[in-house]
């Protein structure tokens, strides 16, 4: 799941940023309303973060145009107003939630996650390929019924594998997806993941579902044929 932070106070911003990626979810920061808008409109995001008061274009303003465009995805403000019209305004623009700040972070991440199962009702929760199954709201994988422990990024690499599942995955889109950072030939980050996510899912059970297909990437299949 990717997330755009929209946050002019530098702290907060990377402070949200570091705190969401750890939870296992993408994240985009923007540090000014001008980029705010332009990541919000092209950034194909799941849900935003968005502060109120931003240089250059407000958070009304971006949530404005986001709507306009037809982006349905949920957003949440992040306000040091408490002002009753503040609320107001923003719901009738039609957010989908409030924090006034300061907040803790743990109330954050849960209002995060109400917000995203929200607004994937109308999507499966669970993902599936053979007796392997991963929840995405509950952030569990199981297979055969047996439970396996994931680290955040194992369980975004392993829902990413799940949701394109049958096509190869160039180790660069892996990079960008799962780890927000653009592939670098010498970093070999991504076979050291999958290494691991195998030793987990696949090496104890039959048959093998992640496949390395060489020179081009890694694929999941449940039916190979
Ligand atoms: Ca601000």
């Amino acid at each position: 799941m990717k997330i755009l932070i929209v946050e002019d106070e530098p702290k907060t911003g990377e402070y949200l940023r570091q705190g969401l990626g750890e939870a296992g979810f993408v994240v985009d920061l923007a540090r000014d309303g001008i980029d705010g808008l332009h990541l919000a409109l092209t950034g194909d995001h799941d849900l935003l973060v968005l502060d109120v008061m931003l240089p250059g274009v407000d958070g009304w303003a971006i949530l404005q145009a986001v709507r306009r465009s037809g982006g349905e995805m949920p957003v949440l403000f992040l306000t040091a107003r408490d002002a009753v019209d503040d609320r107001v305004r923003g719901l009738e623009l039609g957010a989908d939630d409030y924090l006034v700040k300061p907040f803790a972070f743990s109330e954050l991440l849960a209002r995060v996650r109400t917000l995203l199962r929200r607004g994937r009702t109308k999507e499966s929760e669970v993902l599936q390929a053979g007796d392997l199954e991963l929840d995405l709201l509950r952030r569990r994988v199981t297979r055969g019924g047996r439970r396996i422990d994931l680290t955040a990024k194992e369980f975004g690499l392993l829902e990413l594998l799940l949701r394109r599942q049958g096509e190869v995955l160039p180790r660069s889109l892996i990079a960008s997806q799962v780890w927000d950072m653009n592939f670098d030939s010498d970093t070999n980050v991504i076979e050291v993941a999958v290494r691991r996510l195998r030793a987990k899912v696949d090496d104890p059970f039959e048959p093998k579902l992640i496949r390395t297909v060489r020179g081009m990437g890694y694929v999941l299949e449940a039916d190979p044929n």
